[in-house]
């Protein structure tokens, strides 16, 4: 992707100082998601910059995740599978405790949604402390599922969430703060 149009995104994306709480400073994708050309070129710069060409999944994370993981699949002719927060798939389940900066949160996956040897892409929007990816990786390594990467829009770097992703494939993110 040529780097005018990575600024382009860069600019759009909004900040929203103290959202959900006071202190963070939330990254708002959606003014990029309602722009056509720049919702593909996101699209397009997600997947060339993990180098895969063929996977047979690729898993998104709830809820955001959703956006980009379906796109994605869409795009490398692959199947999608969601990650969900505990309690919200309907079918049978494996799940993963993981710690937030204050107690824990649970994530979960469908038991039959990845076979053995299947090649899985992870997407999701935003790399933040890496725990809720850590989380969705173990659930694929879990199913028997190959991890080809991790694909992000935006990585915030200042969180080294990539050093709990250590082991679980190659992580790449489009913007980087
Ligand atoms: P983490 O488990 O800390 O890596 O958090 C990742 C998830 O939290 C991502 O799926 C994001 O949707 C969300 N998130 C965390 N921090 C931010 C932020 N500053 N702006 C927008 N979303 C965030």
């Amino acid at each position: 992707m040529n780097s005018q149009t990575l600024d382009h995104i860069r600019a759009t994306i909004r900040d929203v100082p103290d959202f959900p709480k006071p202190g963070i400073l939330f990254k708002d994708i959606t003014p990029v998601l309602a722009d056509p050309a720049l919702l593909a070129r996101t699209i397009d710069g997600m997947i060339d910059a993990t180098g895969v060409l063929k996977v047979d999944k690729v898993v998104g994370i709830d809820a955001r995740g959703f956006i980009f993981g379906a796109l994605i699949a869409e795009r490398l002719g692959a199947g999608f599978v969601p990650v969900r927060k505990k309690g919200k798939l309907p079918w049978m389940t494996r799940g993963v405790d993981y710690s937030l900066e204050y107690g824990t949160n649970s994530v979960e996956i469908h038991q039959d949604a990845i076979a053995p040897g299947e090649t899985v892409l992870l997407a999701d929007d935003l790399l933040a402390t890496g725990g809720t990816a850590g989380a969705a990786l173990t659930l694929i390594e879990q199913a028997g599922g190959k991890i080809v990467g991790s694909t992000f829009f935006i990585e915030l770097s200042f969180l080294n969430g990539r050093e709990k992703l250590r082991g679980h494939g190659p992580v790449h993110a489009l913007i980087s703060y």
